[in-house]
């Protein structure tokens, strides 16, 4: 077994607990660095969204998932922690998390479990290659020039995120010289960058229920409802995380992307002027500004006037139904232009990966290679935020230990 992040310690403590004589072997002095900061060190483990729901939240690739998602799912995860004293809470968006808030109760209870069913876990012990014989692997080779010998092995080394958790891409490296395709690794859920200083003069603000719309080359190619957040470098947040994945594509064959920011989207065009009029013909003495105050957070009011090209102190019975539809037009479609995506380091899961093509996803066995599986963010699939990559790596990670061990 190899990495023991989600899925390997998930692997770990199944295979064993079906007899396997099972190691793991984690490269950092610790295991589950990662699974440690997830969810902001309170572990979004899964969701309770139904299966047919929970599937979309994979783009293409979901469809490998229902295999290992019916064989254990968001239910058998929520009980086997209950049964290791973890018990959970469902918050808003069906996220699943720990009762007690804390993502290391969950790797603490992980490895007491695995260790119960008799698991061997080695820290501090970085796999550099796999022992081959012909279209079999035989074992592992180890940093100390060792070789491990095993009937099997489970690859579970993550993507290539946050390296300094552990997770440097190793799983690729090793899988492309079983002979595996690997599909080009790109950041996913990642912060954009934006052009201009506008985000800079917004940092910190916070804008919940807006529209986020996709232009890709002046074409809208996908929006999402909710919550975003502005940096000193562009925008993050929830939304704009789960639209980063076709932004990244879109970026990477070089078209032009921009954000299109509908600040009211309960309200269509027509809605939105009446709404315009009756607030000026009550407030006709008060200054464009003041007027703001009723329409947008307060730190946006210097880029709206900026923006809609109306002076902040003009009094508002001064203003013309043209400078009220720049307004109205700009509340609808506050454009950013996307610059680039944040690295690697800042991305939350990595795309790409152990193309799903070569795993049966029955048992997450490679189709190339005999005794070799693969499990976790390895593999080519990614989800949105909500607890949709951790329920992946368990899944697959269950399923992985149990078929490896029979
Ligand atoms: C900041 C952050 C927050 C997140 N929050 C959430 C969340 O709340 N909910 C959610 O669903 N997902 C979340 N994710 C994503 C989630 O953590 C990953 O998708 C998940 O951990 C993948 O599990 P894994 O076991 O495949 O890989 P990892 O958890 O990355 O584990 C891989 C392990 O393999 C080890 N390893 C690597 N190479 C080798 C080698 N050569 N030899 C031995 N060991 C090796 C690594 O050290 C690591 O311990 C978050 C990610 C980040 C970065």
């Amino acid at each position: 077994m190899v990495g023991g992040g989600a899925a390997g310690l998930m692997a770990a403590g199944q295979a064993a607990g079906q007899g396997a004589e099972t190691l793991l072997l984690e490269k950092m002095s610790r295991p589950g660095r990662k699974l440690r900061i997830t969810g902001k060190g309170r572990c979004n483990l899964t969701n309770v969204a139904p299966l047919p729901d929970f599937i979309t939240h994979y783009g293409r690739n979901g469809r490998f998932l229902r295999q290992p998602f019916s064989r254990f799912f968001a239910a058998d995860l929520i009980a086997l922690l209950h049964d290791l004293d973890v018990p959970t809470v469902t918050e808003r968006g069906g996220r699943v998390f720990p009762a007690s808030g804390r993502a290391a109760d969950v790797v603490d209870a992980l490895v007491r479990w695995g260790e119960r069913q008799g698991m061997t876990l080695r820290t501090g012990s970085p796999v550099e290659g796999l022992l081959l014989e012909g279209q079999q692997v035989v074992g592992v080779q180890v940093s100390s020039g060792r070789n491990l010998h095993a009937d099997g092995v489970i690859i579970a080394t993550g993507g290539a995120s946050y390296p300094a958790t552990g997770s440097t891409g190793d799983g690729y490296r090793l899988a492309a010289s079983a002979g595996h395709t690997i599909v080009p690794i790109r950041p996913a859920l990642v912060p954009l960058e934006t052009s201009g200083n506008i985000a800079r003069k917004l940092q910190g603000l916070s804008l919940r229920n807006v529209t986020v719309r996709v232009m890709v080359d002046q074409k809208k190619q996908a929006e999402a409802f909710g919550e975003m957040l502005f940096t000193h470098f562009g925008v993050s947040g929830p939304i704009i995380l789960t639209l980063s994945r076709q932004i990244v594509d879109a970026l990477r064959d070089g078209r032009s992307v921009s954000l299109s920011i509908d600040l009211k989207p309960a309200l269509d065009d027509r809605m939105l002027d009446g709404r315009l009029l009756r607030d000026m013909d009550g407030q006709g003495k008060q200054q464009f500004r003041t007027l703001l105050k009723g329409l947008v957070p307060r730190k946006l009011i210097p880029v709206a006037c900026d923006l809609a090209a109306i002076p902040p102190s003009r009094e508002v019975h001064q203003i013309t139904a043209q400078e009220r539809a720049r307004l109205r037009t700009w509340l609808k479609d506050f454009r950013l232009t996307v610059s680039r995506h944040r690295p690697f380091e800042e991305a939350v899961v990595t795309a790409g990966g152990v193309d799903t093509a070569e795993v049966d996803p029955r048992t997450m066995a490679s189709r190339l290679v005999t005794g070799l599986f693969f499990a976790g963010e390895v593999l080519d699939v990614d989800g949105d935020t909500g607890g949709y990559n951790l329920q992946a790596a368990f899944s697959t990670g269950w399923l992985a230990g149990m078929s490896a061990a029979l």
